[in-house]
């Protein structure tokens, strides 16, 4: 029978950054297993590739302040690119709500570490981005080193480093029970036969619910569907730009090639796993855009590029990393909720910790375990995107 010490169910960027930090860190025998004949068709390929560290809880900061300079150095330390581009975020507020929400953030974010976030006037935002409709601004926070990354470079710089160093990935290989033994895990039933191992970690994004029953473990998280707009060329609006978010509607753009990339979260959305992108959605984030960006008016957009995919969501919008104290060698890196690009690289670093040494000192790894959700200590993120 094949062996192995850990075996990682999913290649996406979450199990390619764990099994990059676990190889980095000296594990020789790393399993990857994906179902898909090629990494990144579940979500990682279809994501935005937004990268910050504007969030309001401790736990979401700290991942960032650990991640986003690992983008920053991840083609020096990994030999790979991944197209990091520190163009910042900008959150334009129209309410005193919205201005007291981003300072109290900003304080939170500043005592953490981080240096490079500060709040902008109504005028900077205007006189900046004179494009931007702004009467109704009053304000808002902007942090230089946020940016974007390219999730699927990063996840390929991720694999091969990994795979260069010792590591294996089985594509084209479902994984379909996970044996659990007097409470510890022994093996995997994969579609290629069954691999003995003792830890199993969870990557498997929006399906991780699934993995996890597996192993009797009951793991709330759903997939939800969001959808994202490529323009065509445009070039009445600068394409130095940060992502902008309009606070009052939650639209959402940033550049991307020639053109921009734009989104918005339908609030209908309803749960499911639905990967079709829904044509009349083209509408609603055009009349979105067109109300914050009066040159967005004309765009055009050819909604054959358009696409929709899932969001991986936890009650709490905040992801599930750690062991399950039921099922010894099984642990979870799951549920992120919008944010599994910009927390890949924390989340290979927490998870490696806890695998080879019990401990991490990215976070308190209490706070994001599976058992909050049993004993009520939810986290609340309410900047969402
Ligand atoms: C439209 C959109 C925009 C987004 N924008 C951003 C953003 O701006 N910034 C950000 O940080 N995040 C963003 N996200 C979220 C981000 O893409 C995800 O959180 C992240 O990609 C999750 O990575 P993952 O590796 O956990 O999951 P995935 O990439 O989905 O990988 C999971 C893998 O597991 C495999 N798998 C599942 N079950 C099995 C099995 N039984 N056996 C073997 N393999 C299995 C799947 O085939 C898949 O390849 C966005 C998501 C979407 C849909």
């Amino acid at each position: 029978m094949e062996t192995a010490d850990v075996v990682i169910v999913g290649g996406g960027i979450v199990g390619s950054s764990i099994a990059y930090h676990l190889t980095a860190a000296g594990c020789r025998s790393v399993l990857v297993i994906e179902r898909e004949t090629s990494q990144g068709k579940g979500s990682t390929g279809k994501s935005m590739g937004g990268v910050r560290a504007q969030f309001a809880t401790p736990v979401n900061i700290r991942m960032s302040l650990y991640s986003i300079p690992f983008y920053a150095a991840f083609e020096e330390t990994l030999g790979y690119p991944c197209g990091y581009r520190p163009q910042g975020y900008l959150f334009v507020a129209t309410r005193d709500a919205h201005m007291q929400y981003l300072s109290a953030n900003l304080e939170r974010q500043v005592e953490l570490g981080l240096k490079t976030a500060r709040l902008v006037s109504a005028d900077e935002i205007r006189s900046t981005y004179p494009q931007l409709k702004g009467d109704d601004i009053v304000g808002g926070s902007y942090c230089a080193s946020d940016g974007f990354v390219d999730p699927y470079s990063a996840m390929n710089g991720f694999m091969s480093w990994a795979l260069e160093h010792g590591a294996r990935i089985w594509k084209n290989t479902q994984v379909t029970g996970i044996k659990v033994e007097r409470t510890r895990v022994t093996a995997v039933e994969t579609t290629r036969g069954m691999v003995a191992t003792n830890t199993v970690v969870n990557a498997a994004g929006a399906w991780a619910a699934e993995v996890a029953a597996m192993a009797g473990v009951e793991l709330p998280v759903e997939p939800l569907r969001r959808m994202l707009v490529p323009t065509e060329p445009f070039d009445r609006f600068p394409h130095t730009a940060p992502m902008i978010i309009d606070m009052t509607s939650g639209f959402h753009f940033r550049p991307e090639s020639l053109g921009f990339l734009l989104a918005w979260n339908d609030p209908e959305e309803t749960p499911g796993f639905k990967t079709d992108f829904e044509p009349s959605f083209i509408e609603k984030v055009l009349t979105r855009a067109a109300e914050r960006v009066p040159v967005f008016e004309n765009l055009a957009v050819n909604p054959k590029r358009a696409w929709a995919g899932l969001y991986e969501v936890t009650p709490d919008h905040h992801c599930i990393l750690g062991a399950v104290d039921e099922v010894r060698g099984f642990f979870l890196a799951n549920g992120f909720s919008g944010h599994g690009v910009m927390h890949a690289p924390s989340t290979g670093k927490i998870l490696s910790d806890l695998i080879l040494t019990g401990s991490t000192d990215v976070v308190n790894p209490e706070l994001l375990s599976v058992n909050r959700f049993a004993t009520g200590r939810l986290l609340e993120e309410t900047a969402v995107l």
